[in-house]
């Protein structure tokens, strides 16, 4: 498979600035690596604050990158100007998780979904309104909807209008923001329905974030797992799910009540000690060694780096040789 995403050794810091009193400066995403192949769901998880959305935002060119590199089909997107930062913008989108906040009340449905193409300026008037209409279709929502406003809709289908929009400029790649977190259980599955039909109907790649593994699970292709800014753990996801190999994955999954076919009992709850440590001052060595029920001397002093453990890749000293 031909990779549509790399992020080398990203780094995203906030603050820092200020001239007589520096502002603290935010280690979000302290030397991150990950690659995301076409037609790929690679689910991003970890608790709130370890750096997911930020790594999103920064694929997306929210977030301004402080160091590293993102390459979106070989291209360094810090790098890119005019018609093919344009294209850029078409192809690379990103869904949030609130999808009333990201939908302006003041405008109709039907508004909301052509914006992008008014302003990338695609197609004539009345392209731009058979797309809407045929974008209403698509995502599961009435032609008649158009005239509407936001508000007249339940939380999942004002999702579906946010995909709606996102949907409006072809895009190859999507960043998915917590996009079913908000929304009723028994809704999650139809938005997450709709998303891998959309997959295999345009071949879009997704990186979907996610706090909780149980819901990037069914979606995803591989898992990524995040603690403090860094990637610990990344494998497939049906094996991650199965095995977890880093104390913290294994931790995350343990608050996931599932059976173990092995003992049929519940596998065994892990209760980490401690609060989450401050990305103003991350722990010396490896990042997770204050919570770490398996910690071991040399946790503090050396920070472990990515390596291949069998189908996966581990950032653990425990799978050191
Ligand atoms: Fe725990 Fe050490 Fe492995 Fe970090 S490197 S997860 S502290 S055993
Ligand atoms: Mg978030």
């Amino acid at each position: 498979p031909k990779p549509i995403l790399e992020i080398k050794d990203l780094k995203v810091y906030f603050g820092g600035g200020g001239f007589i009193k520096k502002a603290p400066l935010v280690k979000a995403v302290d030397g991150l690596n990950l690659t995301v192949y076409e037609n790929e769901t690679f689910g991003l998880v970890g608790e709130s604050g370890c750096g997911k959305s930020t790594t999103g935002r920064a694929i997306v060119k929210i977030n301004k990158i402080t160091d590293g590199h993102i390459y979106y089909n070989g291209v360094d997107i810090d790098t890119i100007k005019g018609d093919q930062l344009k294209q850029f913008k078409q192809d690379v989108q990103m869904i949030f998780q609130d999808p009333y906040a990201s939908l302006n009340p003041r405008m109709t449905v039907g508004e909301i979904i052509r914006e992008p193409m008014d302003i990338h300026n695609i197609g004539t008037k009345e392209e731009r309104e058979a797309r809407v209409r045929e974008l209403l279709e698509i995502v599961g929502l009435k032609p008649d909807h158009i005239r509407r406003y936001p508000h007249e809709f339940s939380g999942g289908q004002r999702q579906r209008i946010g995909i709606a929009r996102t949907l409006a400029l072809n895009p190859k790649f999507i960043v998915c923001d917590e996009p079913i977190s908000a929304l009723d259980v028994s809704i999650q599955a139809q938005v997450i329905n709709l998303l891998e039909e959309l997959q295999k109907e345009m071949g879009i790649s997704y990186l979907f974030i996610a706090h909780d593994l149980s819901m990037v699970k069914h979606i995803s292709d591989r898992i990524g797992v995040m603690y403090l800014g860094n990637l610990v753990e990344v494998g497939d996801a049906e094996l991650l799910y199965r095995q977890p190999m880093h104390p913290y994955t294994q931790a995350l999954l343990s608050s996931v009540p599932i059976p173990d076919p092995k003992t049929a009992r519940e596998r065994q709850r892990i209760v980490l000690e401690g609060e989450l440590p401050s990305p103003i001052n991350p722990p010396s060595g490896c990042v997770f060694r204050t919570r770490c029920p398996k910690v071991m001397d040399r946790c503090a002093s050396e920070k472990p780096a990515m390596r291949k453990v069998g189908d996966r890749q581990v950032a653990c000293h425990l799978f050191d040789e």
